[in-house]
């Protein structure tokens, strides 16, 4: 059985076969990858998420870091960002951070978890899989915590010239917070997703059937 699918780079109409493990197949227009198969991507995409739940939790409870100035100390929390910011009436830059840092991260994972749980563990399709599976493909390009890192480490490296920082638990659970994100979001296919789902509509159906009257 072979399905048709568009390149996302040049709109190319690809008549790929279906992949083996660890197999990937590539446009012969322009060479993107197309699909690949690691072997149990959505298993790894499932645990990376739960992973970032935990992590996103503990950098939001622990100090992010602790700023010292001519013997005054003061410990900031993630979360304390935007409200910051908002306090100093940046109020756009203040709705970036809490979208960026809070709103979609936090989305993505609950939606993740949310589809991805029932289908791996008791293949089961949770009420409105395909709607919040569309819109976390659409949102997954989006997600941008790694440049916000990069954002922070950078000036974290200016701050230093003026002040005296400590790094707290929150900011090493943000840094590993970031790299799970990106590992579950990296694993996550398309293609595979939509098949590994009508595999689990096929297996619910037949045991619909299979259930007596
Ligand atoms: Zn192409």
């Amino acid at each position: 059985m072979r399905h048709y699918t568009a390149c996302e780079h040049c709109d190319y109409l690809l008549n790929a076969p279906i992949l083996n493990h660890n197999e990937c197949a590539y446009c012969p227009r322009c060479g993107h990858r197309v699909s690949h198969r690691p072997k149990y991507s959505l298993q790894f995409t499932l645990s990376f998420s739960l992973a970032s739940v935990f992590l996103f939790i503990l950098s939001n409870t622990f100090p992010f870091l602790t700023i010292s100035v001519q013997g005054q100390h003061n410990a900031m929390l993630l979360w304390q960002a935007s409200f910051e910011f908002w306090h100093y009436d940046h109020k756009l830059l203040a709705a970036l951070v809490f979208f960026v840092i809070f709103f979609l991260p936090l989305t993505l994972l609950v939606g993740l978890i949310y589809i991805l749980a029932p289908m791996i563990f008791w293949r089961q399709l949770s009420p409105g899989t395909c709607w919040i599976a569309r819109h976390i493909f659409k949102l997954k390009s989006w997600s941008m915590v790694d440049v916000y890192l990069v954002a922070v480490l950078a000036s974290l490296t200016k701050l230093t010239a003026i002040a005296s920082i400590d790094f707290g638990i929150g900011l090493w659970g943000y840094i590993s917070f970031s790299i799970c994100l990106s590992a579950a979001l990296a694993n996550l296919d398309r293609r595979r997703f939509w098949r590994y789902l009508e595999k689990v509509r096929c297996h619910q159906r037949l045991k619909q059937q299979k259930q007596p009257i």
